[in-house]
């Protein structure tokens, strides 16, 4: 909000209801900052080559980044047509729901879950659905499916889940697209998808294999895995004729050159990038065992994240981990996210974590 004064230019009101997009706070030197589930590993040299090359910036980029897209296809087993990028998949999923959805229409997602959702839904117009979690801080898909209205435009299903940790399984996935009506767009973002560990998670690119599911669109991005939050990219893998009605709401050229060459080069080096995934995978086990060993009821964690369930103690908290310089992420009343950061900052975590259950009533 600003204190300029007010002029009488007509802003739709519930943007002008929408709150500033919150950030974690950027860390200072001393300290961790596990706030934003950002890869703690700084780019490999290759891919910051391969940028500094590709890149003219006096000239624009493919607006279809064809030669990532290619790239993807390849390495899915998909054509050309079945693979969008974005500008990050925050940008996909906000053209995804406003190519589907507009007033009166209706968007399904499980809350407490990424807060860019309901953003999107006001964004787009529609009117926001919200499904509890279950107890276990997971998706309960049976009362997400039994949410279904003639009005129902998309439903949103994220795994693992941000900011809670559990992943939704493969079995449970596949019985709540068969539930679904086939006119409904079904988004299954997997931001997180590379750290997942656990057999039973659903892997949406095995479930577009059978083709039988036209209406899911599955979103991966560079930000987390890979290490390019910076740089802003992500794709899309679904149907052409949803692609290409989520390309035509797209603003033109948002995918820059360089973050097509930061995602083609991140390609070439995936193995070691990945390596460095199942290292993050391992410290973040540890950590949630950890947390489990000290009292706290850490759900099921399966992206680089960890969850605490610290109810109306959130905010106080996140001021603990803060004054030991870890930046952690509050959601009021509700608990904290922590994100599985450098190497050393596990034990810092673990050493606050544990003083901190303590002090809890
Ligand atoms: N989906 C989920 C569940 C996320 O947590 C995030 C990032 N926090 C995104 C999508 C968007 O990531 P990006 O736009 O950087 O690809």
């Amino acid at each position: 909000m600003t204190d300029a004064p007010d002029i009488p230019v007509r802003v739709r009101p519930e943007i002008a209801a929408l709150p500033a997009y919150r950030q974690g706070r950027q860390a200072g030197a001393e300290a961790f900052k596990l706030s934003s589930n950002e890869n703690p590993y700084a780019p490999l040299p290759g891919v910051q080559e391969a940028v500094a090359a590709a890149v003219e910036f006096n000239r624009y980029p493919d607006a279809t980044a064809t030669a990532l897209r290619e790239r993807l296809a390849a390495r899915f087993g998909r054509t050309v047509d079945e693979v969008h990028v974005g500008a990050g998949s925050v940008s996909i999923l906000a053209q995804l729901v406003q190519a589907v959805s507009g007033p009166g229409d209706e968007i399904i997602y499980a809350w407490r879950s990424f807060e860019a959702y309901p953003w999107l839904a006001v964004v787009a117009g529609a009117t926001a659905v919200t499904v509890p979690l279950t107890d276990g801080a997971r998706h309960d898909l049976d009362a997400m499916a039994a949410a279904v209205t003639p009005r129902t435009r998309a439903i949103i299903v994220c795994s693992p889940n941000n900011p809670t940790g559990p992943v939704v399984r493969h079995d449970d996935f596949d019985a709540f697209v068969r539930a679904v009506p086939s006119d409904v767009l079904v988004i299954l973002d997997e931001a997180y998808a590379e750290f997942v560990t656990d057999p039973d998670a659903v892997d949406g690119l095995r479930v577009l294999g059978g083709e039988e599911f036209p209406n899911v669109v599955v979103l991966r991005t560079f930000s987390k895995a890979f290490g390019l939050a910076g740089l802003r990219v992500g794709y899309a893998i679904g149907h052409p004729r949803i692609l290409d009605a989520a390309r035509s709401t797209t603003i033109p050229l948002s995918v820059t050159a360089a973050a097509e060459a930061a995602a083609l080069a991140s390609l070439d080096a995936e193995d070691e990038l990945l390596a460095r995934v199942r290292e993050i995978a391992e410290r973040r086990d540890r950590l949630a065992d950890g947390l489990r060993e000290a009292g706290w009821d850490v759900p099921q964690a399966q992206g680089n994240f960890v969850w605490l369930p610290t109810g109306a103690e959130s905010l106080a908290v996140a001021a603990a981990f803060d004054a030991a310089g870890l930046i952690v992420r509050p959601f009021d009343g509700d608990g904290i996210r922590i994100s599985v950061g450098e190497h050393e900052s596990v034990a810092k975590v673990l050493e606050i974590a544990a003083s901190v259950v303590r002090d809890l009533p």
